[in-house]
C-alpha cells in the first residue's frame, strides 16, 4: 500500500481511503455481514484511513463504523467524520453534536473533523454559530485532533473559507474531467503551495469514469489492460499535495481492484498523462449540446428548465449512464416543466448567444433518451 506523509506532521496515511458511507443496505439495515468483510479487506490490506458522516445510510452510518472498527487498535487507524450542516439548527446544536458522535462511533476521539460540504449558506452558519472557535475548543480538549473541510461550492468562496481558519487538512472534490469546476485544479496548487494536506473525494466522478463507453475508452484498453477507475485513481495519487484518495466502496471487487491500483503504486508516466488526455478530448466532444449554463434563454414561456436538461444530456451522452440520468431528471422535474411541454415558441433560441436551436435540441434529447418520457 502507497502512505502519503503529512508534510512535517506525524501523520501518514495510506493513499487509499475507505468512504465509508456508500455501504449496501438489506430491508433497510446495512448488510452487516458484507459491510464488516469490506472493513476487514480494508484494514488487513493496509487501509488506515476511514471516513464517515452521519447523515448517511439513514444516520446509522456512524454507528456502523463504530462497530466494524472497535474490533482494530484505536491508535492503528485514522478516523474521519464530520460537522454535518443538515443536522444542526442552531449554535446549542453543534456544541452537543460531537459527543452524539463519539458515542456512536464507540471512541475518545476522531482524528480528522471536518465541517461538511462548505458552501456560501453554510459559511454563513460557520460565522453566525462561532464554529471554528468551537471546533478549536474541541480539539484543546483532545476530542478531535485535526481540523478540516469538505466543499462544494465556487472558486471564490473556496479562497474564503480557506482564509477563515489554520486548516490541518482540506477535502475537495478532483478527477481528471472535474479540472475546472468547484475549485478545480487551481484550489489543489492553492493547497498544495501552502503544504495543506489534500484528501480527495469523487476521484472517480461518482463511479461515472469507471464505466463510460468502450469506444471513448481505447486509448485504455489499448495500452494496458488496467481497470478504467485505475487510470482516474492514479491521474489524482500523481499530484504530489493528495495524502488520501476516497473511494466509497461497497462491493469487494471494486475494492479489490482499487487495492490493486495502491498496492504498487506508479505515479502516471508522460505517455500515460497523454492517453488520459486523449480520453478527456473525447469524452468533451461527445457533449451533445454546447450549452454554456449562461441562462439567457430564460425563464422559458412554459417554464422548463432548458440549461438543466441540456445539462442531463450532455451527461449521458458522455457517460452512457442511464441510473444517473434518471436520478439527475427526476432532481430537475421537481422545480420546472417537462422538456415534452415545450411549444416551440423559439422565445429561447433568440437570446441563446451559442445560437443553439433549443426546441429542436429538446427533443433530440428526448429522442436519444427515451427512457425520460
Ligand atoms: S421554445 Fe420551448 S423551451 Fe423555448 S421558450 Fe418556448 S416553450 Fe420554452
Ligand atoms: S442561452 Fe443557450 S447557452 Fe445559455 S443557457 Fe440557454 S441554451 Fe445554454
Amino acid at each position: 500500500m502507497e502512505y502519503r506523509k503529512w508534510y512535517d506532521r506525524d501523520i501518514k496515511t495510506s493513499l487509499l481511503g475507505f468512504g465509508a458511507m456508500r455501504l449496501k443496505t438489506k430491508d433497510g439495515e446495512i448488510d452487516e455481514e458484507k459491510g464488516l468483510a469490506l472493513f476487514d479487506h480494508a484494514y488487513q490490506n493496509g487501509i488506515n484511513y476511514f471516513d464517515t458522516a452521519m447523515p448517511y445510510t439513514d444516520g446509522k452510518n456512524e454507528t456502523f463504523v463504530g462497530k466494524a472498527l472497535k474490533r482494530y487498535p484505536r491508535e492503528s487507524f485514522y478516523l474521519a467524520s464530520k460537522l454535518s450542516f443538515g443536522m444542526v439548527n442552531s449554535k446549542e446544536e453543534v456544541l452537543g453534536f460531537l459527543e452524539r458522535q463519539l458515542a456512536g462511533l464507540q471512541t475518545n476521539y476522531l482524528d480528522m473533523y471536518l465541517l461538511h460540504a462548505m458552501n456560501k449558506e453554510r459559511l454563513q452558519n460557520v460565522k453566525e454559530w462561532d464554529v471554528i472557535e468551537i471546533l478549536k475548543k474541541w480539539k484543546t480538549e483532545g476530542k478531535i485532533r485535526n481540523i478540516g473541510f469538505s466543499f462544494h461550492d465556487d472558486y471564490d468562496t473556496f479562497k474564503e473559507v480557506l482564509a477563515m481558519n489554520d486548516w490541518d487538512f482540506v477535502q475537495i472534490q478532483l478527477n481528471y474531467m472535474d479540472t475546472d469546476i468547484q475549485q478545480g485544479i487551481r484550489g489543489y496548487r492553492d493547497l498544495e503551495q501552502r503544504k495543506i494536506p489534500v484528501v480527495v473525494m469523487e476521484p472517480v466522478k461518482g463511479g461515472k469514469l469507471a464505466t463510460f463507453s468502450p469506444e471513448i475508452a481505447k486509448p485504455f484498453s489499448d495500452y494496458s489492460s488496467a481497470s478504467m477507475a485505475s487510470w482516474a485513481l492514479r491521474w489524482v495519487g500523481s499530484l504530489p499535495g493528495v495524502k488520501v484518495i476516497l473511494s466509497g466502496m461497497n462491493e469487494m471487487e471494486q475494492m479489490v481492484d482499487n487495492i490493486t491500483t495502491f498496492r504498487d503504486f506508479r505515479p502516471l508516466s508522460v505517455e500515460e498523462y497523454q492517453k488520459i488526455y486523449q480520453v478527456k478530448s473525447a469524452l468533451q466532444k461527445a457533449i451533445a449540446v454546447d450549452c454554456t449554463n449562461c441562462r439567457y434563454c430564460l425563464p422559458c414561456t412554459v417554464g422548463i428548465d432548458i440549461p438543466g436538461n441540456f445539462k442531463v444530456f450532455n451527461g449521458f451522452a458522455m457517460y452512457n449512464n442511464e441510473g444517473d440520468a434518471k436520478r439527475q431528471f427526476s432532481n430537475l422535474i421537481r422545480n420546472s416543466t417537462l422538456l415534452s411541454e415545450c411549444i416551440e415558441c423559439g422565445k429561447c433560441a433568440l437570446e441563446c448567444p451559442q445560437h443553439i436551436r433549443i426546441p429542436e435540441e429538446l427533443k433530440r434529447m428526448l429522442e436519444k433518451m427515451p427512457f425520460l418520457k
